[in-house]
């Protein structure tokens, strides 16, 4: 690590693999691993190609850059790209061999019209919305998009799919509402395909991480699973069912870059928020422009030597503020310059986990995780050297 870095984070690829085993095992089909949004902020490259080594036969991504990138890097493994692409970039889409999204009947045509053009067949994964109410088609316009598709020449009907809205809380009854509706709606493409004397079977696809681990009816021929891969929970409440072990991917780290005695009642930081109960604090240089949520002022915790230590104060752009403890100023073991400071991950025999930030920050582990800024080195361990 270079004197020069001011916080880490450290990516365990052999968690990450561990978790990808453990996923797979336990629901028994395909995963296909979401890479999106730069591996949920551990990065695609190195992330993906570590998926690709234990197995991953197809990885998602939420936009034709994140695909593009993971090419360069000489992924070979199939990429689903989980929205419509642009106009502007369906050759490069077909260029890059992707599994395209479907919803709608002009990017229909338009694909089929490229594929053909460039003398390819694109593979699609039809998008049904039953509930999510967000990207899709609706059943019935899903029905005619689909006996179009099959009709059309330069398209191939690779997977049918829906997403989950609630399922990270599954004792909310409308997971099984969506999989009902998804569950006629395969009914009906069923009969189409069939009068079709269709020969390949799309792949069906419904969950994410938590329908994948509490709905078994929602696995189809595959899940997709993200948050899990990189070991946090859905949601705070989401119950991990037993025989799932998973672990957290990322730790991040940083050092004191700053200690010093401040005089008694002192307000660190902007707006002057809180008063120190102790007069020593310690400056670490992370802030919310690497990630560190602003949201966090006043209500996070680090660890410098395996201690909980308060951010104290407004989280700025650059550094944070914490207090020392008085247990370790009595007991004669200060914080010193460059100790190292764990924002998110264990140290000693404590934890500060994503799912924990998130709690403080009043959002969930996705935001935490994937705000973590360009400014943040990410170093790999656990993966071949
Ligand atoms: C992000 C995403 C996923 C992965 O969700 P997790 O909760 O992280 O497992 C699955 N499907 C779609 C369509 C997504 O956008």
């Amino acid at each position: 690590m270079s004197e020069q870095a001011k916080s880490w984070a450290v990516v365990d690829l052999g968690a990450l693999r561990h978790n990808y085993e453990q996923i797979r095992r336990f629901v028994g089909v395909p995963v296909i691993c979401v890479v999106k949004a730069d591996a949920y902020g551990h990065g695609s490259v190195p992330v993906s190609q570590a998926l690709v080594d234990a197995g991953a036969e197809m990885l998602a991504v939420a936009c034709l850059e994140e695909a593009a990138t993971l090419r360069a890097a000489g992924i070979k493994a199939s990429l689903l790209l989980l929205s419509e692409a642009d106009e502007s970039e369906v050759d490069e889409g077909l260029e890059l061999d992707l599994h395209f999204a479907v919803y709608s009947k002009s990017f229909l045509d338009l694909l089929a019209e490229r594929a053909r053009r460039a003398g390819r067949v694109a593979p699609i994964h039809l998008k049904v919305d039953t509930g999510m109410h967000r990207l899709g088609a609706g059943p019935k316009e899903a029905l005619d998009l689909l006996e179009q598709a099959v009709a059309l020449e330069g398209i191939a009907l690779a997977g049918i799919w829906t997403h989950m809205a609630v399922a990270d809380d599954p004792s909310d009854p409308f997971t099984r509402t969506q999989l009902a509706e998804f569950t006629t709606f395969l009914q009906e493409a069923e009969a189409i395909l069939e009068g079709r004397g269709a020969e390949e079977h799309p792949l069906v696809h419904a969950a994410n991480s938590a329908a994948a681990l509490a709905f078994p009816e929602a696995r189809f021929d595959a899940v997709r699973a993200g948050i899990t891969l990189y070991g946090a929970r859905p949601s705070a409440t989401f119950p991990m069912p037993e025989g799932v072990d998973l672990r957290p991917v990322l730790s991040w780290h940083s050092r004191v870059c700053l200690v010093k005695d401040v005089p008694p009642g002192a307000r660190p930081s902007y707006g002057r928020t809180r008063a120190v109960e102790n007069p020593r604090i310690a400056v670490i240089p992370v802030g919310y422009a690497d990630g560190y949520l602003r949201s966090l002022s006043n209500r996070a915790e680090v660890l410098i030597g395996g201690q909980r230590h308060p951010v104290v104060g407004n989280v700025t752009m650059d550094y944070i503020v914490v207090e020392c403890r008085n247990e370790e100023l009595s007991a004669g073991r200060d914080v010193e310059l460059g100790d190292e400071v764990v924002l998110c991950g264990p140290q000693g025999g404590d934890e500060v986990s994503a799912e924990e930030l998130a709690e403080r920050a009043g959002t969930i582990a996705y935001e935490i995780l994937t705000r973590i800024g360009p400014r943040v080195r990410r170093v790999y361990v656990g993966g071949p050297t």
